[in-house]
C-alpha cells in the first residue's frame, strides 16, 4: 500500500517599505538616485537612534502606518484603529539595542486574504496578520571575522503572515508574485528582489493525507526569488516525505536554501521554542489610525493587478497571458496604461497590437539587454504610432520590428523612422501591377499549379514579388492581386 502525503505550507513575507526615512529616526531609508543601501559605505547611514545608543528615544515615522494600512486594505484586512509596538528580545551582533521593535499582540492589520491562479485553478489563502517592524543591520563575514554594517538598521518593514493554507510549492510562488504586484502597484515598496526588499520565509511540514494534525514544521529562511521559493519548498516536501517513510522523525529546525545545488541545508535546530520575551515598548505610544485617514487611504488605492487583468481581458480583449505579462512588470504596465490614455475609444482595437509588442519583442529585448523601459528613449506614443501603422498596413511586421528597434535607440518619431528607412509598404495597385504581371509570366508552371488548386504555391509567388520590391510590397495585397489574376 502506498502512503499518500500532503504538504502544509505557510509564508512570512518581509517587505521593505519605500519611505523616505527610517521607521524611528530621520536617517534616509533609501539612498538617492535609485542606488541601494548596500552601495553606501558601511555604517555611513546611521544615527544614535538606529545605532541603539543608550538614552535615545524612537519617534514613529507616520508614513509607515499609511503604507502598512494600504497593504492591509489591498488584502481585505481589518485595520486596527490602535496597534502596539513591542520589543522582541534576542541577542545578535547586528541588532544594536538587543531587541527589535516589532508588533506582537496587536498588529496593525489582521485577517485578510489573497486569491491567485495556478495550473490547478484559483486558490485563496488567508492572511493572518500584517505587522510593522524595523529591519536589523547586516553581518558581513570576511576573512574569518564578522563585521557589522548598520546602514539597514531601522529601515521599515511589514511582515505579512499567512495561514498554513498552501498545499503545493507553486501556490506559494504564485501568491508571492501576486503580492509583489500589489505592493509595487501601491507604491509602498520598490520590491527589488536582489536587494532583499521582498523576502520570504516558508514554514513547511508534511502529513498523511486525511490527517488533521500538523506535522513537525521546518522553516526555510530568507529566500528572495519566486522560483527559488518554489524550488526550496519542493525540495523540502520531498526530503520530509523521505524522512517519514524511513521511519525517522522530521526535526524542527531552520534551514537555508542553497540555490546552486537546489537543496535546503540545516542552519540551527529549534528544539526548544524561541522565547523572545515580547512586551510592549514603553518608549512608544500605540499607533492610531483615524477613520478619516483610513477613508482617505482607501480612496487613494490604485487599480490593483487582479482588477487590471480582468479589465484588460473584458474591455480590451487581451488574452489572459498578455494581461498577466503586462501586470507582472510594473514599467511595462505603466507604458501600456499610458498608451491606452493616448488612443481614442474607437481605436481600442489597437490595444491588442500594443500588448503584443510589449509582451513579445519588448519583453525579450528588456531581458536580453537587462535595461529598464523607463530609461530608454522609446515612449508610450511610439507604441501607439507603431500599432496604428501596422493596423493600417503602412508597414509590414518586419517593418514594425525594425522601427521598434530604431525608436528603442534613438527615440525618433515613428513617422520619421518609416520615412528615413523607407519602411513604407507599397500598397498602391498601379506600382505593384507590373511586377505581379511580370512574375506570373515568368512562372507559368506555378500559375498552373495554383489554378489546379495547389494553394501552397501562392507563397512562392508572393515571395518572388516581395523580393523584387525589396520587401516593401504589402504581402496581403499582393496575394489578393495574384488570386484575382488567376481567377480571371
Ligand atoms: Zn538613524
Amino acid at each position: 500500500m502506498s502512503l499518500e502525503f500532503e504538504a502544509v505550507i505557510g509564508l512570512e513575507v518581509h517587505v521593505q517599505l519605500a519611505t523616505e526615512t527610517k521607521i524611528f529616526c530621520a536617517c534616509p531609508a533609501k539612498p538617492p538616485q535609485g542606488r541601494s543601501i548596500s552601495d553606501l559605505a558601511p555604517n555611513s547611514n546611521l544615527c544614535s537612534v538606529c545605532a541603539g545608543h543608550p538614552g535615545t528615544l524612537p519617534v514613529l515615522n507616520e508614513r509607515v502606518i499609511e503604507f502598512a494600512a494600504k497593504a492591509g486594505l489591498a488584502l481585505g484586512c481589518k485595520i486596527n484603529s490602535e496597534s502596539i509596538f513591542a520589543r522582541k528580545n534576542y541577542f545578535y551582533p547586528d541588532l544594536p539595542k538587543g531587541y527589535q521593535i516589532s508588533q506582537y499582540e496587536l498588529p496593525i492589520c489582521e485577517w485578510g486574504s489573497l486569491s491567485f491562479e495556478t495550473q490547478r485553478g484559483s486558490s485563496q489563502v488567508q492572511v493572518r496578520r500584517i505587522h510593522l517592524e524595523e529591519d536589523a543591520g547586516k553581518s558581513v563575514h570576511e576573512g574569518g571575522a564578522t563585521l557589522v554594517n548598520l546602514n539597514r538598521a531601522g529601515v521599515p518593514l511589514i511582515e505579512i503572515v499567512t495561514e498554513p493554507d498552501f498545499r503545493y510549492a507553486d501556490e506559494a510562488a504564485e501568491f508571492l508574485r501576486e503580492l509583489h504586484g500589489i505592493v509595487t502597484t501601491l507604491g509602498i515598496s520598490d520590491g527589488n528582489l536582489q536587494e532583499g526588499n521582498f523576502r520570504c520565509d516558508s514554514n513547511v511540514s508534511v502529513r498523511l493525507k486525511g490527517e488533521s494534525r500538523l506535522g513537525t514544521r521546518v522553516e526555510v529562511k530568507n529566500v528572495n526569488s519566486f522560483r527559488f521559493v518554489e524550488k526550496a519548498i519542493e525540495y523540502e516536501i520531498a526530503r520530509q516525505i523521505e524522512v517519514v517513510k524511513s521511519g525517522a522523525r522530521v526535526v524542527q529546525e531552520t534551514r537555508t536554501f542553497d540555490s546552486d545545488r537546489g537543496v535546503t541545508l540545516s542552519m540551527r535546530s529549534k528544539e526548544q521554542a524561541e522565547d523572545y520575551r515580547y512586551f510592549p515598548d514603553p518608549d512608544l505610544v500605540p499607533a492610531r489610525v483615524s477613520t478619516n485617514a483610513l477613508a482617505r487611504w482607501r480612496s487613494e488605492l490604485p487599480e490593483l493587478p487582479q482588477a487590471k487583468r480582468r479589465r484588460y481581458q473584458s474591455e480590451l480583449g487581451l488574452s489572459a497571458y498578455d494581461a498577466g505579462v503586462i501586470t507582472g512588470n510594473r514599467s511595462i504596465m505603466m507604458v501600456f496604461d499610458s498608451a491606452m490614455q493616448l488612443i481614442a475609444k474607437q481605436e481600442s482595437n489597437l490595444a491588442k497590437g500594443i500588448a503584443n509588442l510589449l509582451t513579445g519583442e519588448v519583453s525579450r529585448k528588456l531581458n536580453e539587454e537587462s535595461v529598464a523601459l523607463e530609461d530608454l528613449p522609446i515612449t508610450p506614443a511610439h507604441f501607439v504610432d507603431l500599432a496604428r501603422a501596422a493596423a493600417a498596413q503602412v508597414i509590414s511586421s518586419a517593418g514594425v520590428k525594425q522601427a521598434l528597434n530604431n525608436a528603442w535607440k534613438t527615440g525618433e518619431s515613428i513617422d520619421t523612422i518609416i520615412e528615413k528607412h523607407g519602411l513604407k509598404q507599397v500598397s498602391d495597385l498601379s506600382s505593384l501591377e507590373p511586377v505581379v504581371a511580370q512574375v506570373l509570366a515568368e512562372y507559368p508552371a506555378q500559375v498552373d499549379e495554383l489554378k489546379s488548386g495547389k494553394d501552397k504555391v501562392i507563397g512562392f509567388l508572393v515571395g518572388q514579388i516581395m523580393k523584387r520590391t525589396g520587401g516593401k510590397a504589402n504581402p496581403a495585397l499582393v496575394q489578393q492581386m495574384i488570386r484575382k489574376w488567376v481567377e480571371s
